[in-house]
């Protein structure tokens, strides 16, 4: 098959991007334009390489979400955590998904029910917050009793989700700001009870850039149309940033683990500045391993420097995309393919994290930071 280099460098170039917009039907054109979302070259190049299956130490994911371990028979999830090496998975649902408070009660006891039956030191519950009647006067004391019984109860953890910043309102319809001070209790009783607060806030920056042939989430947003942004929808990305970062700044003596590397792991320098501002800022690395593994050696820098403030997780459950993670932690391997190709279109190089480092983010971290893990099946 042959391809005009005209053509080759007009779908690497993203020229044909603008005709997207208008559906088209798929055509291998072996001598014409390629579309961007069908270039698929097979690479020729012969390196070593490392498959990973499993990870090399049990690891930890602080970032799962599981909606149904109320009443599902958690077996079949404890074999496929046993596949990959999973020691602990860390679900945020803690709370299910329904904005009512009993329903939410119920899936919370159901859950840590079904645990305690199955296998307590291999699943844990964060809990989370009814933002619904914040307007309410009595409502930071009820929500923070409410955290204070789920904590007793066996909660690890609190997680807030992007909702707040994007579309809790109050009462009065307006927007809930992250650092809103009605919620000041809650980030202070989550410090005197000692447990980590892993918040996630915003999109990434690309989601309120123009959606053009300049925009590396091009794809994403074509295949996602709801998650494109605009300065008026809600806020801007910077000023969602900001709200969470004050947050951080007002309660120094709470813990935080910043979902997705605060959507700054593709500038690391930014995110090094805020490691430094905040030390009670930690970060996990959900859903943003093709960031690190498109700059392998400024990650492992910035791997080796916050090597005890570095967590890791994934966000969705597909237990055949932690391949990708494991080996752009582990291996030195070059150029190898990332499992969506709307996350990158780039490809893969393995950080080479030597053991020390690799043990602190796959266990060590989170055994420290998340209070009363079963730590006996983790190495020393
Ligand atoms: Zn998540």
């Amino acid at each position: 098959m042959t391809m005009r280099l005209s053509s080759l460098l007009a779908a690497c170039a993203f020229l044909s991007l603008t005709t997207l917009a208008v559906a088209q039907p798929k055509v291998s054109t072996p001598a014409g334009p390629i579309d961007f979302e069908e270039y698929e070259p097979v690479s020729t190049l012969k390196v070593a390489e490392h498959k990973i299956g499993r990870a090399k130490y049990p690891f930890i994911d602080v970032h799962n979400h599981q909606y149904q371990m109320d009443d599902a028979d958690l077996r079949g999830l404890i074999t496929q955590m046993d596949s990959l090496n999973m020691g602990l998975m860390v679900n945020l649902s803690g709370r299910g998904f329904s904005g009512n408070p009993g329903e939410s009660t119920k899936f919370f006891n159901g859950a840590l029910a079904n645990i305690q039956k199955t296998s307590p030191k291999r699943l844990a519950l964060f809990t989370n917050i009814n933002f619904a009647s914040v307007n309410d006067k009595d409502w930071a004391t009820q929500a923070v009793k409410t955290l204070e019984e789920d904590v007793k109860n066996g909660a690890k953890g609190l997680k807030i989700y992007k909702s707040l910043g994007f579309n809790v309102k109050d009462e009065k319809g307006n927007r809930v700001r992250v650092d809103d001070p009605r919620l000041d209790p809650i980030w202070t009783k989550c410090g005197e009870l000692g447990i980590p607060v892993l918040i996630h806030t915003a999109d990434p920056k690309s989601f309120w850039d123009p959606m053009d042939r300049y925009n590396e989430r091009w794809l994403e947003l074509k295949l996602h149309p709801n998650r494109k942004r605009a300065d008026t929808n809600p806020v801007s990305f910077e000023q969602l940033i900001a709200e969470q970062h004050n947050v951080f700044r007002r309660h120094p003596k709470t813990t935080f683990i910043n979902a997705h590397m605060g959507w700054y792991p593709n500038d690391l320098t930014k995110l090094d500045s805020l490691m430094r501002v905040f030390p009670n800022m930690n970060v996990e690395i959900g859903a943003v391993i093709a960031e690190l593994g498109r700059q392998p050696k400024a990650s492992r820098t910035f791997f080796e420097k916050y090597q005890d403030r570095i967590l890791f997780g994934k966000d969705s459950w597909v237990p055949s995309e932690y391949a990708t993670y494991f080996r752009v932690l582990e291996t030195d391997d070059e150029y190898f393919p990332y499992h969506k190709k709307y996350h990158a279109f780039w490809r893969m190089y393995g950080m080479a994290l030597p053991d020390e480092v690799l043990k602190k983010v796959y266990y060590k971290n989170a055994l420290r930071i998340i209070p009363g893990l079963d730590k006996s099946q983790f190495p020393n």
